[in-house]
C-alpha cells in the first residue's frame, strides 16, 4: 500500500487527536501503510524513533484527549534546506509520498515549500549515494493534504479551525464563573482571551457573555475610547446592571497600532470610574480540557476528507487543505489560503484594517 504519515505541528489544539486518529483509520482502510511523525517537523528530520508505523488500535482512546498524543515542536532545522534533505531521505527511507499536516500556517507554508523541492531533494539524496536511482523514481512525487488546527480562527478558507470551539467553551465556563462572584461584589472584569492576529474568541466572548464592551486587533477602537467605554460602562451601572465585562484579546490594539491590554484598560476604569477592577488573563487554560463534540466531528471529518485527497491525487494536483465551508467538507488550495491568511496579518500590520476584515470575512 501507499505510505502515508500523519503529523501535529505549531501550537496545540482540541480536536487533533480526533484528525490524527481519523487519519490512521481512513488510510488503514484504504490499504494504505500509515505512520505517525512524533514532534512535528523536528521527528520528521530526526527520524529513528519517531517515525513509527500506526495501527488500528494505537489510535484507541485518544479522541476524547486535548493537546496531541504525537506531540508537537517548533522546529528552525526544518526552515534550512539541509534540514528538510535529513527529513527527505527518512520518508524515502519509509516509502512515505503522503503527508498529512495539522497545523497552523507556519506548518503549512513549510509543507508547502517541502513539497515543491521534493524532486530536487531527492536529486541531491542520490548525488550523495544516500538513496538510490530506484527509489528516486518510485517516489518521485510528494502529496501534502492540510488542516488547520488552532483555537484562534485565524486561517482563510476555513469557517472552524479544529479547536476554536472547545476553547470558546472553556472560556464561556470561565467568565460564567466569574461572573457569579462579580455580581456578587459589584466588580468590573476585564478578560483576556488568546487571538494574537485575529479577534474571534474575543467577539464571539462578548456576544455570549454579555460583555459591555470588546478590544480585537482587526478593528480598533476610535481614539476616545477611553472616554467611550467609560460612557457605557457608567450607563449601564445606572440602569441597575451590578456587574461589568471588558473582553481584550491578547493582540488588541489601538488607532496607533500600540497594544490595548487588559492593564491598560483597568487603568483607564479606576482612574474615571473608581470602580473595584479586576483582570483575569486565561492563558493556556483555552486550549487544555477535552475536545468538544463539534471540534471532534470536525476532526474526524477533516481528517477522513485529507486521506481521501491524497488517495486521488495526480503529480499535478495542487496541495490542499481541507476547510470546513458551511457544513462541507471543502478541499482548497493550500498557498492560496496560506497567502490570504498572510494578507491578513499584513494589512493589519499596515493599518489597514478594512481591508483585513474584508480579506478576513472571504471565507
Ligand atoms: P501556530 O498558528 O500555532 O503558531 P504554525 O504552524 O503557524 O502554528 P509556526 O511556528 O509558524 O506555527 O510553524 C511551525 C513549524 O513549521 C516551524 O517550527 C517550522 O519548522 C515550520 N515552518 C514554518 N514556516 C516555515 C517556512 N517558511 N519554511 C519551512 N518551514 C517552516
Amino acid at each position: 500500500g501507499k505510505g502515508l504519515a500523519v503529523f501535529t505541528s505549531g501550537g496545540d489544539s482540541q480536536g487533533m487527536n480526533a484528525a490524527v486518529r481519523a487519519v490512521v483509520r481512513m488510510g488503514i482502510y484504504l490499504g494504505c501503510k500509515v505512520f505517525f511523525i512524533k514532534e512535528g517537523y523536528q521527528g520528521m528530520l530526526d527520524g529513528g524513533e519517531n517515525i513509527v508505523e500506526a495501527t488500528w488500535s494505537s489510535v484507541s482512546s485518544i479522541i476524547h484527549k486535548g493537546g496531541t498524543v504525537i506531540g508537537s515542536a517548533r522546529c528552525l532545522e526544518f526552515r534550512e534546506r539541509s534540514g528538510r534533505l535529513k527529513a527527505a531521505k527518512n520518508l524515502v527511507d519509509r516509502g512515505i509520498t503522503n503527508l498529512v499536516v495539522i497545523g497552523g500556517d507556519g506548518s503549512l507554508t513549510g509543507a508547502n515549500l517541502f513539497r515543491s523541492e521534493w524532486s530536487s531533494l531527492l536529486e541531491e539524496l542520490v548525488r550523495t549515494g544516500q538513496i538510490t536511482k530506484d527509489q528516486q523514481t518510485k517516489y518521485a512525487h510528494l502529496h501534502i493534504a492540510g488542516m488547520v488546527g488552532s483555537i484562534d480562527n485565524d486561517f482563510c478558507g476555513t469557517d472552524m479551525t479544529i479547536g476554536t470551539d472547545s476553547a470558546l467553551h472553556r472560556i464561556i465556563e470561565a467568565i460564567d464563573a466569574i461572573v457569579s462572584t462579580a455580581y456578587s461584589h459589584q466588580r468590573t472584569f476585564i478578560m483576556e482571551v488568546m487571538g494574537r492576529h485575529c479577534g474571534y474568541l474575543a467577539i464571539v466572548t462578548a456576544l455570549t457573555s454579555e460583555a459591555d464592551y470588546v478590544f480585537v486587533p482587526e478593528m480598533p477602537p476610535p481614539r476616545d475610547w477611553p472616554t467611550k467605554l467609560c460612557d457605557k460602562l457608567e450607563q449601564e451601572r445606572s440602569t441597575g446592571q451590578r456587574l461589568n465585562i471588558i473582553i481584550v484579546a491578547e493582540g488588541a490594539i489601538d488607532r496607533d497600532g500600540q497594544p490595548i491590554t487588559a492593564e491598560k484598560v483597568r487603568e483607564v476604569v479606576v482612574k474615571n470610574l473608581q470602580q473595584d477592577t479586576r483582570i483575569t488573563v486565561l492563558g493556556h487554560v483555552q486550549r487544555g480540557g477535552n475536545p468538544s463534540a463539534f471540534d471532534r466531528v470536525l476532526g474526524c471529518r477533516m481528517g477522513a476528507e485529507a486521506v481521501m485527497a491524497l488517495m486521488e491525487a495526480t503529480p499535478d494536483t495542487e496541495s490542499c487543505v481541507v476547510s470546513l465551508d458551511g457544513n462541507q467538507a471543502v478541499r482548497l488550495p493550500l498557498m492560496e489560503c496560506v497567502e490570504r491568511t498572510k494578507a491578513v496579518t499584513k494589512a493589519m500590520e499596515n493599518k489597514d484594517w478594512e481591508n483585513a476584515v474584508q480579506l478576513r470575512g472571504k471565507s
